[in-house]
């Protein structure tokens, strides 16, 4: 089993097949996102083409 991120609708959906993955909120195909282990972390910016991450519209700190 493994997660992938949809920068589509920036959620995050889990499958255990890696083929023909399509994001079961917004129907973006999301095959070629980098998927992660079920206990991994997920950047929420994903990785660009370099292998690098992105900050992420979530990644803000929130204080209350
Ligand atoms: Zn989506």
């Amino acid at each position: 089993m493994v997660k992938k991120y949809c920068p589509g609708c920036g959620r995050i959906s889990f499958s255990a097949c890696r083929e023909d993955w399509y994001c079961p909120y917004c129907r973006e195909d999301i095959s070629r996102q980098p998927d992660y282990g079920i206990n991994e972390t997920v950047h929420l910016g994903g990785k660009n083409e370099a292998g690098e991450i992105g900050a992420g519209k979530d990644s803000r700190i929130i204080t209350a």
